[in-house]
C-alpha cells in the first residue's frame, strides 16, 4: 500500500536506504526511478523550485519569464543535465573480436561532455580521450561517447568522473588495458570563486598496460596530441 503521508521522493530515499543502495549526486539511481514515477518526481521538484524561487524573492507571478521557470528547472534536471542519474546505461552490443586476423592495435576514442558539479551545480565542458587496446570483444565507436556522457549527466566531481567512465568502459569492453584522459573547464571556477575564465583541468586514470607499460603510456597521450591537432577544443 502506498503510504499518502509521504511524498513519492521521500518513499523513493528510504527504499534505497532499507536496500543499502547510495545515492550520491554522482550514482546511478534508474532501478528505482522508472518511466512511471518521473512524472511524479517532475510534479514534486517543480513544486520545491517553486519554494526555492519564491525564497529567492523572484516574482514567479507577474514576471512572465519565471512564470514557468520552476517547472524548467524540474525537467531540465530530470531528464538532461542529470538524465545519467535516471536513465539506464546505454546498450552496448558487443562483437566478438577473436578471430585470426583480430584487431589487437590501441582505440583512442575523443568524446566531448558536458557535466555538472556536484558541488555547486555549475557546468562542466569538455572533453574525455579513451583508449583501450581491444581485447574479445570491441563494440560500436559511438558507444564509448553514450556511456561517457551517460556517466558526465549527473552531479559529478572531474576525478570521480574519470573513475566512473573507466569502470564503464571496461564492462561494456572487457578490456582491462585502457586509459582515460578528460580536459574541462568548470562554471564553478569560471562563473564564481576565484573567476578564472582559462582554468583547465586536467584527469586520467590508467589501467593495465596503459600503466605499467611505459610504450603503451607514451602511444596513448601521442594519440591525445595528435587528436588535439586534428580538432582542437
Ligand atoms: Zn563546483
Amino acid at each position: 500500500m502506498l503510504d499518502t503521508s509521504k511524498n513519492l521522493s521521500q518513499i523513493i530515499r528510504e527504499q534505497m536506504k532499507r536496500d543499502g543502495k547510495r545515492f550520491w549526486a554522482g550514482d546511478n539511481i534508474s532501478d528505482y526511478v522508472d518511466d512511471n514515477v518521473r512524472p511524479e518526481l517532475i510534479e514534486e521538484a517543480t513544486e520545491a523550485f517553486e519554494q526555492v524561487l519564491d525564497a529567492l524573492l523572484i516574482d514567479r507571478e507577474t514576471d512572465p519569464n519565471s512564470k514557468g521557470t520552476a517547472r524548467r528547472l524540474a525537467k531540465m534536471y530530470f531528464n538532461e543535465i542529470m538524465a545519467g542519474r535516471y536513465d539506464p546505461r546505454p546498450d552496448a552490443t558487443s562483437f566478438p573480436n577473436d578471430s585470426k586476423d583480430r584487431y589487437e592495435g590501441m582505440l583512442v576514442v575523443r568524446s566531448e561532455l558536458r557535466s555538472m558539479c556536484s558541488h555547486h551545480h555549475q557546468p562542466v565542458v569538455g572533453v574525455a580521450y579513451i583508449g583501450i587496446i581491444a581485447a574479445q570483444h570491441l563494440i560500436g565507436l559511438s558507444k564509448y561517447t553514450r556511456i561517457a556522457q551517460w556517466c558526465a549527466r549527473r552531479g559529478t566531481l572531474q576525478e570521480e568522473l574519470a573513475n566512473d567512465i573507466a569502470r564503464e568502459i571496461e564492462k561494456a569492453t572487457g578490456a582491462k588495458d585502457l586509459g582515460v584522459y578528460i580536459q574541462a573547464v568548470h562554471g564553478c571556477c569560471e562563473n564564481r570563486g576565484i573567476m578564472a575564465h582559462s582554468s583547465l583541468t586536467q584527469t586520467t586514470v590508467l589501467k593495465g598496460a596503459f600503466k605499467d607499460d611505459m610504450g603503451t603510456k607514451k602511444e596513448f597521450f601521442d594519440n591525445i596530441k595528435m587528436q588535439q591537432e586534428f580538432a582542437p577544443r
